[in-house]
C-alpha cells in the first residue's frame, strides 16, 4: 500500500452558489469529515465573505485539518429570483469561471471523487478524462428532480406547451404523479432556464451517482421512478437532522448567508405555546409590494401571532409609501419581523403551531423534521411541486399555490392552525417521526451515509488498483 491509499479519501465539493445549496452541502461536508475524509470546499468569493461574517464556520470547521475552503472569484454576484438570472450563472458565469479551474484541481491534485451540485453538468465536462468519479448532489427533492427529468416525455407527448389557459388541467406523463400533479405544479422557470435545468437533469445518468437530501419513507414511490434512470442513488436526508443526530452537540450548526436576528427567540419565548405563524420566503424569493401588502392584511387579518422574515431585498422596487397604520397597529400587537431569522432553531421553538413557506427544499425538510404544518406559496421552479406534495401527497398543509390575496391568505392561515389544526399537527408528527427515524441508527438515511462513505473510501482502493 503507498502513501496514496493511506491518506484519507479527498472529496472535492462544489455546490451552486446559493444559500439553499451552500447549506445542504456544507451540512454533507461536516458529515463527511466527522468520518475521516478530507474536503476541499469549493466557494464564490462572495458567500466565502457572508459566511466568514455572520456564522463560527471557520472555528466549527478548524477541528478538522483535512478541510479546506477554496475561493471562486470572478462569478456573476447578482439576484437569482429570475430564470433569466438563474440562466445567466447556470450556461454562463459557472461553467465559464469554473471548469478550467475544476479541470485543474482535478489533474494537478489527488481528488478521490467530486461531489457537484446537480445543477452544474459542466462539472462532468471538467471531470472528462481525468478519472476522477463525479457524484451528483441535487439540493432539491426527489419529486422535483423527477418532474424535471420529465419535462421531454411532456413535450414529446404534446402536454407542453400548454394548449389553452386552464392551469389545473392535470399532467399524465409524469409516472408516479398523474392523479394529483396539474400544470400549475410544474417546476416553472423562464423558457431557457428550464430546458437548462431539464437537459442538465437528463445528464445526471452519467454521473457516477446522484445523492439526494431526502428520505424514503418521503419519496419512495418516486425514487422508483428515478432508479429505473439512475442505479445509484444515496438517499441521506434531511442532513440537518442527519447532522445533529451523529454529533455531540445538539446545536444547530448555521451557515446562513445572511446575518440572523436571534431577538425573535426572545419574542418567540413570550407567546403561548403552539401559536405562532412563522413566515419566511428563503433566500431568493422577492415580492412586488403589492403582493407583500396583501399577504401582510392576510396575516393580520387572521388574528395569528406572526414572526415574518422580510430581508432587505424581499420585496422589488420599494417605494417608501407608508404601510397603512392597521398593518402597522396589527403588527405591534401580534407580530415581529425580522430580516432573517435562525431559522431551524425558530422550527423547533415549542411557541411556532405553522410555517408559512415557499417550500424551498432546506425549508421544507425543516419544517417536516419540527412537525410544523406547512402554508405554502410557492415562488418559482422546485417549490411548486414541493408544496403540491405538501398538500395533495404528504397532507402536512394546504397549498394558496399562485394566489396571496389578503383574504385567501386569511382564510388559509385559520383552516391550518384553527380549524383544521389537529389533523394537521398529527400527519406532521407522523413525517417528523419517520424522518427522524431514517436519520437514527439502522435508518435508511443513516445506512446510505455510511455506504456513501465506505463507497467513498473504495475509490481510492479501486484507483490504486486500476
Ligand atoms: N433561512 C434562515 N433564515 C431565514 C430564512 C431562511 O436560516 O430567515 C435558511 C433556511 O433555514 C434554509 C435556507 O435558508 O436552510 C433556505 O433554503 P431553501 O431551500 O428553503 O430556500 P431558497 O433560499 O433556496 O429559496
Amino acid at each position: 500500500m503507498d502513501k496514496k491509499t493511506q491518506s484519507p479519501s479527498h472529496v472535492l465539493i462544489f455546490p451552486f452558489p446559493a444559500q439553499g445549496h451552500v447549506n445542504s452541502m456544507l451540512k454533507l461536508t461536516e458529515l463527511l469529515l466527522s468520518n475521516g475524509l478530507n474536503v476541499t470546499f469549493l466557494i464564490s468569493a462572495n458567500d466565502h465573505n457572508r459566511l466568514s461574517s455572520y456564522t463560527t464556520v471557520h472555528s466549527r470547521f478548524s477541528v478538522y485539518p483535512g478541510f479546506k475552503f477554496h475561493i471562486i472569484n470572478g462569478l456573476y454576484e447578482g439576484p437569482m429570483n429570475t430564470g433569466e438570472n438563474l440562466s445567466l450563472m447556470i450556461e454562463d458565469s459557472l461553467p465559464k469561471v469554473a471548469t478550467p479551474l475544476l479541470r485543474n484541481l482535478l489533474l494537478d491534485t489527488h481528488v478521490t471523487c467530486l461531489i457537484a451540485d446537480g445543477i452544474m453538468g459542466f462539472a462532468l465536462d471538467a471531470a472528462q478524462g481525468t478519472g476522477v468519479p463525479v457524484l451528483f448532489f441535487r439540493t432539491i427533492s426527489a419529486c422535483a428532480f423527477w418532474a424535471y427529468f420529465c419535462i421531454p416525455e411532456l413535450i414529446e407527448s404534446g402536454e407542453l406547451p400548454f394548449e389553452g389557459t386552464n392551469m389545473d388541467e392535470p399532467i399524465l406523463n409524469v409516472k408516479g404523479m398523474e392523479g394529483f400533479l396539474r400544470r400549475r405544479d410544474l417546476p416553472f422557470l423562464s423558457n431557457q432556464a428550464l430546458q437548462q435545468v431539464t437537459s442538465i437533469t437528463r445528464r445526471t445518468p452519467e454521473a457516477h451517482a446522484l445523492i439526494l437530501n431526502t428520505f424514503d419513507d418521503l419519496e419512495s414511490p418516486i425514487l422508483s421512478q428515478i432508479q429505473k434512470h439512475c442505479f445509484s442513488i444515496y438517499t441521506i436526508g434531511p442532513l440537518h437532522a442527519q447532522l445533529k443526530a451523529r454529533s455531540l452537540s445538539k446545536s444547530t450548526s448555521s451557515n446562513s448567508l445572511f446575518q440572523e436576528d436571534k431577538t425573535c427567540i426572545g419574542w418567540l419565548d413570550q407567546q403561548v405555546p403552539k401559536s405562532v405563524l412563522y413566515v419566511s420566503f428563503g433566500s431568493i424569493t422577492t415580492l412586488t409590494r403589492d403582493q407583500l401588502i396583501e399577504f401582510w392584511h392576510g396575516l393580520v387579518n387572521s388574528g395569528k401571532p406572526f414572526l415574518w422574515v422580510i430581508r432587505d431585498d424581499l420585496v422589488l422596487n420599494t417605494d417608501k409609501n407608508k404601510v397603512p397604520s392597521e398593518l402597522e397597529e396589527g403588527t405591534k400587537e401580534r407580530g415581529y419581523i425580522v430580516g432573517w431569522a435562525p431559522q431551524e432553531a425558530v422550527l423547533a421553538h415549542p411557541s411556532v403551531c405553522a410555517f408559512l413557506t415557499h417550500n424551498g427544499w432546506n425549508s421544507t425538510l425543516e419544517s417536516i423534521v419540527e412537525g410544523i404544518p406547512m402554508v405554502s406559496w410557492s415562488f418559482f421552479a422546485d417549490q411548486q411541486v414541493n408544496s403540491r406534495f405538501v398538500e395533495a401527497v404528504w397532507k402536512l398543509g394546504l397549498d394558496m399555490k399562485d394566489t396571496c390575496d389578503r383574504k385567501i391568505v386569511e382564510n388559509i392561515v385559520r383552516e391550518v392552525m384553527e380549524v383544521r389544526k389537529m389533523e394537521f399537527a398529527e400527519s406532521a408528527l407522523r413525517m417528523a417521526n419517520l424522518a427522524k427515524k431514517s436519520v437514527n441508527e439502522g435508518g435508511s438515511s443513516y445506512s446510505n451515509l455510511n455506504r456513501l462513505i465506505e463507497d467513498i473510501k473504495m475509490m481510492d482502493v479501486r484507483s490504486e488498483d486500476s
